[in-house]
């Protein structure tokens, strides 16, 4: 779906999270003003319509209900036309209250996007939330029942999680049958209370090793749940991409294209390991197959030596067709059961 992104970054967070810094995530330094997001969407929209409007990168729910007002009426009419189909905010789960909920509702708000981070409460009190995980299920169920679309954030490698925190807290997550997921691994953003836990060794990010491979299972288990992920890995910004914009952490500008490279090496490995020698995947996906410079090629040739993957137009989009059968990447890369319980 197109979306209009506003950021508003930091406005109605009661308090600062220890790995937030939305002017270098969002790579914008002030709050957007209501008065200009008119403007703003008409010019937006001069190449194209529907969608949604985004306010991103906030509290929203948590704004003053004036100011809340004065963005969704400056959004009002392009909803009143047609041009958009609707709103989406992001929010935190204990903002959610019903009156909160009955506002966003009544001006437009179709979806909501859920900072939750973790499910585990040792993670959620080391990062300085202000909240525990029991609120998170409410919060959901009574976006649900008002009829908005829900989307739940999750951060693994937060202080205090591991791999085995990230997945459990995924379960949970889609225990309460989210439309779609954002995963953003945690790095040591410039700026951020993480930087002298970090300093001080207290804090140890996961490698882009351990992430990429930690988001791939997430992507077939939520495959498996039939659950979208929407994005993956922080959006490359220039305050990102800068010098000391990330001090440490798994930080990516093309982390997403990681992570699918990971689940092809898994399907192509697995093929090779059946006995193929040549494998067939749709062009469009033989840039994520043979991955990153090369490294799903030069990895499988270590293991394989003469196993060859050749792009093919008659394939379909993610699926490998080896020893005459056609296979859902996806589904070939399958990860331990284990990690479903
Ligand atoms: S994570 Fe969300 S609630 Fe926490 S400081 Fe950032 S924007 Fe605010």
């Amino acid at each position: 779906m197109r979306l209009y992104p506003f950021f508003i970054p930091h406005a109605g967070c009661p308090h600062r999270c220890s790995f937030c810094q939305q002017q270098e995530t969002s790579g914008q330094q002030e709050v957007f003003p209501p008065e200009r997001v008119a403007a703003e969407l008409s010019a937006m929209l001069a190449v194209g319509a529907g969608g949604q409007v985004a306010f991103y990168g906030g509290t929203f729910s948590a704004l003053p209900g004036s100011l809340q007002e004065k963005y969704l009426e400056a959004v009002s009419p392009f909803l009143c036309s047609g041009q958009v189909s609707g709103v989406r905010i992001s929010t935190r789960p204990d903002a959610l209250a019903d009156r909160q909920i009955d506002r966003l509702k009544q001006r437009g708000v179709a979806t909501v996007e859920v900072g939750v981070q973790s499910f585990c409460d040792s993670v959620l009190e080391n990062v300085n939330r202000g909240h525990g995980s029991a609120i998170v299920a409410p919060a959901v169920s009574r976006l649900r029942s008002a009829g908005l679309e829900v989307g739940i954030q999750l951060m693994p490698g937060l202080p205090g999680g591991s791999r085995r925190e990230a997945l459990a807290s995924l379960r949970r997550a889609l225990e309460l049958k989210p439309d779609f997921l954002r995963i953003y691994p945690a790095v040591v953003l410039r700026g951020t209370p993480l930087v002298d836990r970090y300093r001080a060794g207290e804090y140890r990010p996961f490698s882009l090793e351990e992430a990429v491979d930690c988001c791939a299972e997430m992507s077939w288990i939520c495959r498996q749940a039939e659950v979208p992920i929407i994005r993956l890995g922080l959006q490359a910004t220039p305050a990102l991409d800068a010098d000391g914009g990330v001090l440490a952490g798994p930080y990516h500008p093309a982390f997403g294209q990681l992570v699918r490279s990971r689940i092809w090496r898994r399907a192509l490995d697995r093929a090779a390991t059946t006995g193929a020698d040549v494998a067939h995947v749709h062009p469009a996906d033989a840039a994520d197959a043979i991955g990153h410079r090369r490294d799903n090629m030069l990895y499988l040739n270590k293991k394989h030596a003469h196993f060859e993957l050749k792009p093919s137009p008659g394939t379909q989009r993610g699926t490998l067709v080896f020893g005459g059968t056609s296979h859902v990447a996806l589904d070939l890369a399958a990860f331990a059961q284990e990690s479903l319980n």
